[in-house]
């Protein structure tokens, strides 16, 4: 039997060895309340330091600005809700990229039906804003602007320096969710001028369910979630001090090896992009040629828009796990993504799409074995009538 090749790593990494080795004594011999004074308290409370600090390190932050959280949902609603939250009574509006992940925008859809005004920016066929837009939807009560590093299905990177920037010199926050882009592209809220930005460990080959949200030094918050006063108030309960352990270690991993892995990455995801052109017609890439994460591929395959999730299955039982990149989670497979609408899709193209992200455990062997498999898939499924012309307009050609 071959080994299975996994490339859905947008979806969630393998955790490194390394990380599973650094929690490892925080689950058995170091087992302190960080919140404790005593000897394993303190060891406890050392360890979450040092994870602090790694994970800081990842973003040009300072120790003091991280607080861990459950999840990147959790940062994200944290970031949003909070600066929603410390408006108190007076008018709030809010602008956010069209492409957020569901995190975002469904945070903003609760907070609309408690008064907030939330607007959506647009963004162009290769899914990037605009800089122009959010300098023209800014009001004098407009509290936050929230775009993300890299979008999770297209993979496309946003000019995030220069759309904080806009948001700075008008006395905005900027916030981003970098759940996607950190550890893979160089990430500095100094000098790119950031406020608020979410990570999750579970993307950077770190575990599940532990996240963290940077928050500017001066920028005031109020606690989503009130108690014991952990995490410098802004987050209390005992702190899963394995998981912060790992989510550490991973953010320096992915500090120290982020310019070699992603040289790495660009060479195998060129490779497939430029194969798939010659092995399969009609094959376009969707979003963005080269602003994109280094091991991202977003593909659309001409006239098999509704066919995504046999092509996602066919490729499963063939040994290879990707996404459909149709909408976020199984949960809502076979919709139209808000995504490929908002780049110009129409509904019935919008629900098809095959998402391959490579991660740190990605060969070539592997990316040559995909070629072997994907394009005879791709021709079994393809129906023979009623091909739709593809739209230059709104998706280059691989
Ligand atoms: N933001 C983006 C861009 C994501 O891709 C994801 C996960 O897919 C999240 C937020 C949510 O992160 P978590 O799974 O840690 O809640």
């Amino acid at each position: 039997m071959t080994a299975r090749i996994y490339l859905d790593n947008a979806a969630t990494t393998p955790p490194d060895p390394r990380v599973i080795e650094a929690a490892q004594p925080f689950l058995t011999r170091v087992w302190g309340n960080p919140s404790s004074l005593h000897q394993e308290g303190r060891e406890a409370r050392e360890a979450v330091d040092v994870a602090r600090r790694q994970v800081a390190e990842l973003i040009g932050a300072r120790r003091e600005e991280i607080v861990f959280t459950g999840s990147g949902t959790e940062a994200d609603n944290m970031a949003i809700q909070g600066v929603a939250l410390a408006a108190g009574d007076r008018p709030c509006h809010v602008v956010v990229s069209a492409i957020e992940h569901p995190a975002v925008l469904e945070c903003c859809r609760a907070l609309e039906q408690r008064g907030v005004a939330v607007e959506l920016l647009p963004v162009n066929a290769e899914g990037i804003v605009d800089p122009a837009d959010l300098e023209r939807s800014l009001r004098p009560e407009t509290r936050l602007v929230s775009v993300m590093a890299a979008n999770n299905v297209l993979g496309t990177l946003q000019p995030v320096a220069e759309l904080a920037g806009i948001a700075r010199r008008r006395g905005v926050l900027f916030h981003t969710d970098a759940v996607q882009a950190a550890g893979k592209t160089p990430i500095n809220v100094q000098s790119q001028q950031i406020d608020l930005l979410s990570l999750s460990a579970h993307k950077l080959h770190g575990p599940k369910g532990i996240g963290a949200l940077y928050v500017r030094d001066g920028v005031k918050l109020p606690p989503l979630v009130p108690g014991g006063g952990q995490e410098g108030g802004r987050r209390s309960g005992t702190e899963n001090v394995a998981a912060i352990v790992a989510f550490g270690r991973a953010a320096e991993i992915a500090r120290l090896e982020m310019a070699s892995e992603a040289a790495r990455l660009v060479r195998i995801r060129d490779f497939i992009i430029d194969s798939l052109s010659q092995a399969i017609d009609n094959s376009y890439l969707i979003g963005h040629r080269f602003r994109r994460l280094p091991g991202h591929i977003c593909l659309g395959f001409e006239g098999m828009e509704g066919e995504a999730i046999k092509l996602l299955l066919a490729l499963d039982e063939a040994g290879v796990a990707v996404s459909s990149g149709s909408a976020c989670s199984s949960n809502h497979a076979g919709q139209p993504s808000h995504v490929l609408q908002a780049i110009g899709f129409n509904p019935i193209k919008a629900r098809g799409s095959l998402r391959i992200t490579l991660g740190r455990f990605n060969t070539m062997a592997e990316a040559e074995r995909l070629m072997e498999v994907l394009p005879p898939i791709v021709r079994s499924l393809r129906p023979m009538h009623g091909m739709m012309r593809h739209d230059k307009r709104t998706s280059a050609a691989v």
